[in-house]
């Protein structure tokens, strides 16, 4: 299966498409985790990119979509993929399809602003894999420290209350109208994001299953 996973920032596409990657052996890119990383390691790419980030903004449509036609041109990508937080705009959904990939569904997850804001203010991130947590919602099982690698948890640059609202006020704008985009092509499925993970990831599975056994 070919699955874009979109949603407001802090709705949880990046804890879905982790469990659904594991669960179908398929992989999961990030383009938020591949930019952070480029960061990180100081890469010109990290360079051009920190300061929209920092800020709030999306990283201009034609450096993340070099990123992804690298990446859906590779071999690791034959048994399907799930993009998480590509495409974020119109011109990046169209240079998608200009690349021949197809796509079998987009899943959004629907989180209200109100509950964006409260989420961010406790998200946590793991410093060497990039798993995600939550202080309340999904705590690891010991404070700032990551379950599955034992790095350092931090909370992101990005997080900062100011910056989260020029995020929601850039996904409203920019990425919401991929809704529209892809529900004329007969691709979304849209699901509510839950307090818990694991309830949200029921009624993932429940319409994934749906979709996977309309292409049979
Ligand atoms: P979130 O969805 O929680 O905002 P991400 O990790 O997906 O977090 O993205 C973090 C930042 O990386 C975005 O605010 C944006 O600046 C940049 N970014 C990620 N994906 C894209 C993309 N497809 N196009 C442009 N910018 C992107
Ligand atoms: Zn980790």
């Amino acid at each position: 299966m070919n699955l874009i996973i979109m949603g407001a920032p802090g709705a949880g596409k990046g804890t879905q498409s982790a469990i659904i990657s594991e669960k179908w052996q398929i992989p999961a890119v990030s383009t938020g985790d591949m930019l952070r990383a480029a960061v990180k390691e100081g890469t010109e790419l990290g360079v051009t990119a920190k300061s929209y980030m920092d800020s709030g903004k999306l990283v201009p449509d034609e450096v993340v979509i070099g990123i992804i036609r690298d990446y859906l041109s590779s071999d690791k990508c034959n048994n399907g993929f799930i993009l998480d937080g590509f495409p974020r705009s119109i011109p990046q959904a169209e240079a998608l399809e200009r690349m021949g990939v197809r796509i079998d569904a987009v899943l959004s997850i629907e989180v209200a602003d109100e509950k964006i804001i409260e989420r961010m203010s406790g998200r946590r991130i793991c410093s060497s894999c990039g798993a995600s947590y939550h202080v309340v919602y999904n705590p690891p099982k010991t404070a700032d420290v990551c379950d599955t690698c034992s790095s350092a948890l931090y909370v992101r640059a990005d997080d900062a209350a100011e910056t989260v609202l020029q995020r929601l006020q850039t996904y409203h704008g920019t990425t919401e109208p991929l809704k529209d985009f892809y529900a004329k092509r007969g691709l979304l499925v849209c699901v509510e994001g839950q307090e818990k993970v694991e309830d949200t990831t029921a009624l993932v599975m429940k319409v994934l299953e749906g979709v996977s056994k309309k292409e049979k």
